[in-house]
């Protein structure tokens, strides 16, 4: 499943510099092994355990180890450029940058594909839900078990 070969675009490229300069501006420094973390998790629009990611990693940066790797993706999460699903212990880049709403995570329970999805309708609805409830979100990331396209029973055609 690795990706042996480089991948970078200059669509990359400048989402990576764009990523960079927003964390300088927040006074943090994107290193390179944060850039490559940033960069894989972006390829994988279902995401990435660390466990694959570290693999990965190994690719461009070979002495690696599971703390860095650790470090980086809270790094990440900490700038608002990744996600963590702990439903089925995923890290995916933000579709988004730097938001401060909640975001819903699709998560697809056979394939493991994730989407994320802004919709401020069903967040303030949900919101008024929980507050009602009781509750409030304990995290930015809300996660929801749904079937993926590619994975939900075929309908019968023509009908
Ligand atoms: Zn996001
Ligand atoms: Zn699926």
């Amino acid at each position: 499943m690795a990706q042996a070969k480089d991948l970078t675009t200059s669509d990359e490229q400048a989402y990576l510099d764009d990523a960079a300069s927003r964390c300088h501006r927040q006074g943090a420094r994107l290193t390179p092994i944060r850039r490559s973390v940033l960069a894989l998790l972006r390829r994988r629009s279902g995401g990435l355990k660390a466990y694959d990611l570290l693999e990965l990693i190994r690719h461009d940066h070979p002495s690696a180890s599971p703390p860095t790797v650790y470090r980086a993706l809270d790094f990440l999460i900490e700038q608002g450029l990744a996600h963590r699903i702990g439903r089925i212990n995923h890290f995916v880049a933000c579709n988004q940058h730097c938001h401060d709403d909640a975001s819903l995570f699709l998560v697809c329970p056979s394939c493991g594909a994730v989407t994320e999805l802004h919709d401020d309708g069903a967040l303030a609805a949900l919101a008024t839900s929980l507050a009602t409830a009781g509750h409030t979100l304990a995290g930015p990331e809300i996660e929801i078990s749904a079937t993926c396209r590619g994975c939900a029973p075929h309908r019968r055609a023509g009908t």
